[in-house]
């Protein structure tokens, strides 16, 4: 089990749909234990395997809401949505931010909750009715495997803020990656 670099925004691996897995194989559990790993060392509470540079269907979440402990990946998911409210986003409790656009963090509606139905490492199918935060992380997750980042879904003002980070940081273009437990030790 190895920490893998993190992707930053602008490498197209982060930016196109990812491919479903087509076999649970050791190459597939070796990237999801190392994903498991870079989540912690990172440390989030969700990481897509675009993210680790691998355009594969997949996620992993570790996520405890004080009653919950919510871990495990998700192989080929698919999600289910509830409505998206049209209101302005809460600064304080709606900000999140994207292993991907390091240190950033910004305001953004999401659906309340959401139906997360996918395979797990034994082959096994399972559905999880998500609320409130858990279903912010699958949504989250889940767009990474359609090439989107929290970033794209921004309002105007939010994301001429986001676009001034990548500029400044020179990020936006390919290869540019960090690594957890060495880079951005403060999350
Ligand atoms: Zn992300």
């Amino acid at each position: 089990m190895k920490i893998r670099p993190i992707w930053i925004t602008g490498d197209p691996v982060l930016h196109q749909r990812a491919s479903e897995v087509a076999e649970i194989n050791d190459e597939i559990r070796e990237l999801i234990s190392d994903m498991y790993l870079t989540m912690e060392k990172a440390p989030g509470v969700g990481l897509a395997a675009p993210q680790v540079g691998v355009g594969l269907r997949i996620f992993v979440y570790d996520y405890n809401d004080g009653e919950n402990h919510y871990r495990g990946e998700a192989i080929n998911p698919t999600l289910e949505l509830g409505p998206i409210s049209q209101e302005w986003p809460d600064e304080e409790i709606e900000s999140e931010g994207c292993l991907s656009i390091p240190e950033e963090r910004h305001p953004l509606k999401r659906a309340l909750e959401a139906t997360l139905r996918a395979t797990d490492l034994s082959g096994k199918q399972y559905e999880i009715h998500a609320t409130g935060w858990l279903a912010r992380i699958f949504q989250h997750e889940y767009d990474h495997l359609d090439g989107l980042l929290y970033a794209d879904r921004l309002l105007k003002p939010y994301q001429r803020e986001v676009k001034k980070a990548i500029k400044f940081e020179g990020w936006g273009k390919p290869n540019n990656t960090w690594m957890p437990g060495e880079d951005y030790l403060e999350p």
